[in-house]
């Protein structure tokens, strides 16, 4: 197994801009480490970034500066047939002449380990719980969007990789089968602890898949750590609104007296150096804001039960301001109600509103 590392990676792109040629930064000083055995989700929003990312740690691309290497060995050093990458693409990439068997085996066929197909097939096909075996004669264009992706990742798995590369291989599959494919890729990088890198801009999926997330934003990592971490102690703003749903609450106030004031909400102790009048923002987490005897009238603006997780999504509003909060399936709760709601304080979180990082 391989450890992959990233030491200060940058790659820019020539933009043509009304005549002129500029330089578009698509990845900035990147530096990383993904343990050998690990899934590293890279999460972010559509052209942070995230496929040039992958792009560069399989060696399709060459980075502009910085250096990647596999178990201390720098990229460029290894031929290309050595790199031993297995990739998926958003779609599929299969060779769209060839059935499914052949695309599969292509690579124990380049080695002359064809003989090995059959058995390969029938392991991924047991694991994943997927009839593999009555897809084999099929061409890509006799497959369904979610067949395909299920030879693609076959195919990847079947040249036994060294590094396993996803780039958003289930977005175009409809929900279920999304959290399907989900489910079996799951199962198979339990069974093949192959190091991967698993690039997408959808937080649920890296969360049932990675080990580990680094999240993206225009070319830098804003941060990286288990899910955990990053939704209990976000580093800034950005990483606190992308991660987590329903996304954070916020609510704009400053600093009076060694306390956080705001519309609603006022009076919790917070750092004692930040000067008074800073303008910071409270971040508290839907479920940590309660239905109390005490505390914020507010007026339920609107409900949306989550049958599957027990509770209502309930939109309240005070004092010209709105927030989101999770309230257990039991409890009597109807637009228009005026209820009293605190927070968990234990969980609040502060950030600057000038540079929007953490400062509690
Ligand atoms: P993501 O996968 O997160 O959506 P990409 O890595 O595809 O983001 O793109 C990052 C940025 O780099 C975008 O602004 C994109 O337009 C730019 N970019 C990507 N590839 C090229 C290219 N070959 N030439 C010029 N610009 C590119
Ligand atoms: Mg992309």
């Amino acid at each position: 197994m391989t450890t992959i590392v990233l030491e200060n990676v940058s790659k820019r792109f020539e933009q043509a801009a009304g005549g002129k040629v500029v330089y578009a930064r698509a990845v900035d000083n990147v530096s990383m480490r993904i343990a050998s055995g690990q899934v590293l989700a890279v999460l972010g929003p559509s052209g942070c970034g995230k496929s040039t990312l992958l792009r560069l740690i399989a060696g399709l691309l060459i980075p502009d500066s910085g250096r990647i290497l596999y178990d201390n060995v720098p990229l460029e050093e290894i031929p290309s047939q050595d790199r031993g990458i297995g990739m998926v693409f958003q779609e599929g990439a299969l060779i769209p002449h060839w059935e499914a068997r052949q695309n599969i085996g292509f690579f124990l066929w380049l080695r002359h380990r064809e003989h090995e197909v059959p058995e390969r097939v029938a392991r991924i096909s047991q694991i994943t719980g997927i009839g593999l075996e009555k897809l084999l004669d099929r061409l890509p264009g006799q497959l369904s969007g979610g067949e395909r992706q299920r030879v693609g990742v076959a195919r990847a798995l079947a040249r036994d990789p060294r590094v396993f590369l996803f780039d958003e291989p289930f977005s175009n599959l409809d929900a279920k089968l999304r959290s399907q494919a989900r489910v079996e890729l799951r199962r198979l990088l339990n069974e093949f602890p192959v190091t991967s890198v698993y690039v997408t801009h959808d937080q649920v999926e890296a969360i049932a898949l990675a080990d580990r997330i680094a999240v993206m934003r225009e070319g830098g990592i804003e941060q990286m750590g288990t899910f955990q971490q990053l939704y209990h102690n976000p580093l800034n703003l950005f990483v606190a609104t992308f991660i987590g749903l329903p996304t954070i609450n916020l609510f704009e106030g400053e600093v009076r007296d060694h306390q956080w004031h705001g519309l609603n909400f006022g009076g919790y102790p917070i750092r004692a150096d930040l000067e008074d009048g800073t303008r910071i923002i409270m971040g508290v987490r839907p479920e940590f804001i309660q239905v109390a005897e005490e505390g914020v009238r507010a007026y339920v603006e609107s409900v949306i039960p989550h049958f599957s997780e027990r509770h209502y999504q309930v939109e309240m509003s005070a004092n010209g301001e709105q927030w989101v909060m999770l309230v257990p399936i039991e409890t009597r709760v109807e637009v228009g109600d005026q209820i009293c709601c605190a927070l968990d304080t234990g969980t609040i979180t502060y950030f600057d509103r000038e540079t929007q990082t953490r400062v509690g």
